[in-house]
């Protein structure tokens, strides 16, 4: 599909194309192998001679139809579903870092990348920096180390709703000679699309708002096909120099621009398998279908009830990068000018017993470990999942005991203001 028609159409069309006769909607292909009629094409596959499906855990056309059309949405040369958003965050740097070598990631990240970073990633002999984001460029540039060999960011910081500030960190990351690989979950394609801006990969939990229906857990990785490896010939020997397991093919030769999103689909999945099902494929498609409808109108709603808790005399704090005292707010409209995404933060005046009646007096806005779908829910991390730390503890954790994590979804925005309204009258008398 051309790249220069608009997203909303690619968000419908790209992807997969049916010719005569063939079926309107994406079929899945529930297969998890593929026949040949002679010996020798199949050795022609294992070799990465000819192209052409085997083996599911490897491709699958209808995983590849909705890769590709995510790859049209972000601008990107190709993609590959994964099992999970963890499964692509883990994929996208381990495909070029193994033990002994160093990465540096922005400290406000997702609570699961940061524990696969700061945790899992020790384990296996990979180090990890985690940096302020508003660090001033030197002390960036005092983290590299000679075995660095990505720097990782959230375009929107989940929960805290943070701009990342993409022309900083991909000038940085590129005088080093490392790529930028971005998690753009929040703002998807339709508000943010980080190659533009220097990202180099771009990576994504399609369980939010993708998907969007709270359906189906699953995660991609995006190349856009710009970095040249081969210019760091010795920092990435496992793109620039031959794979034994290949029989010594050498990706950045055999692949060109593709070289890094192909050896992520036939190593690293091949050898993990972490795959998305075909099943789970098109539920995504179908989220895909009205993203770009979506991510529109769950920002809309986010930004009239930011507005509202702003103006409320029982909030203490609000933070959401559309509202103009927001201190992110210049590089909003620099990064994402039509808008940001259904996810803000905010503390209630009041004690965490407060907090809690709040919560239990939502009758619209449910309590759960979620964001980014139809439904809108809230969490509040110091109650839920950061519950056994103290007061102190949660400090360190860089958790505000009062932050409370809300998600918009697709409900009418006047509804639920009334509801958030409601819930803090009840919560004030009781
Ligand atoms: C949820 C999330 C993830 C993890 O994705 P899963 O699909 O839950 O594995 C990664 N990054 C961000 C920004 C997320 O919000």
């Amino acid at each position: 599909m051309e790249e220069r028609v608009d997203i909303a159409t690619l968000c419908v069309q790209a992807g997969y194309q049916p010719k005569r006769g063939e079926p309107r909607q994406m079929p899945i292909i529930q297969s998890t192998t593929f026949k040949y009629e002679t010996s020798d094409q199949m050795g022609r596959l294992f070799d990465l001679e000819d192209s052409g499906y085997f083996y599911t855990r490897l491709q699958n056309p209808t995983n590849d139809m909705v890769a590709a059309k995510i790859a049209a949405l972000e601008g990107g040369v190709g993609a590959m579903l994964t099992s999970s958003g963890q499964a692509a965050n883990f994929f996208a740097c381990f495909n070029i870092c193994q033990a002994g070598d160093h990465m540096i990631s922005t400290a406000s990240i997702y609570g699961g990348t940061y524990n696969l970073f700061g945790v899992t990633f020790k384990k296996m002999g990979i180090d990890v920096t985690f940096i302020d984001q508003n660090a001033p460029e030197e002390e960036i540039e005092a983290a590299f180390k000679p075995n660095t060999k990505l720097v990782f960011g959230e375009s929107l910081s989940n929960p805290g709703v943070r701009v990342f500030d993409f022309e900083k960190f991909s000038t940085i990351a590129h005088r080093h000679g490392v790529p930028l690989i971005v998690d753009n979950t929040f703002p998807t394609p339709v508000h943010c699309r980080p190659f533009e801006w220097g990202a180099d990969i771009v990576t994504h939990s399609t369980t939010k708002y993708m998907d969007g229906h709270g359906t189906t857990v699953g995660g991609v990785i995006v190349d856009g096909g710009r970095f040249n490896w081969d210019e760091y010939t010795d920092k990435f020997p496992g793109l620039c120099t031959p794979d034994p397991s290949y029989h010594g093919l050498t990706y950045t030769k055999k692949f060109g621009r593709a070289a890094y999103i192909t050896k992520a689909t036939v190593q690293l999945m091949r050898d993990f398998g972490a795959i998305q099902s075909p099943q789970n494929a098109f539920y995504l498609n179908l989220g895909l279908q009205t993203l770009h409808l979506r991510v529109k109108r769950h920002n809309e709603n986010a930004a009239a009830i930011a507005r509202f808790l702003k103006g409320n005399k029982a909030v203490k704090w609000v933070m959401f990068p559309e509202l103009e005292d927001d201190s992110n707010y210049t590089l909003a409209k620099k990064y994402m000018p039509n808008g940001t995404c259904g996810v803000m933060c905010f503390a209630l005046k009041g004690n965490r017993e407060f907090a809690n009646r709040f919560m239990d007096n939502l009758k619209l806005v449910t309590i759960e470990t979620h964001v980014a779908d139809c439904y809108s829910c809230i969490l509040h991390p110091a109650s839920h999942t950061h519950r056994q730390l103290s007061q102190q503890q949660l400090k360190e954790a860089g958790v505000d005991p009062d932050l409370m994590r809300l998600s918009i979804g697709l409900e009418n925005a006047e509804d639920l203001i009334n509801d958030i309204s409601q819930a803090i009258d009840a919560a004030c008398r009781q």
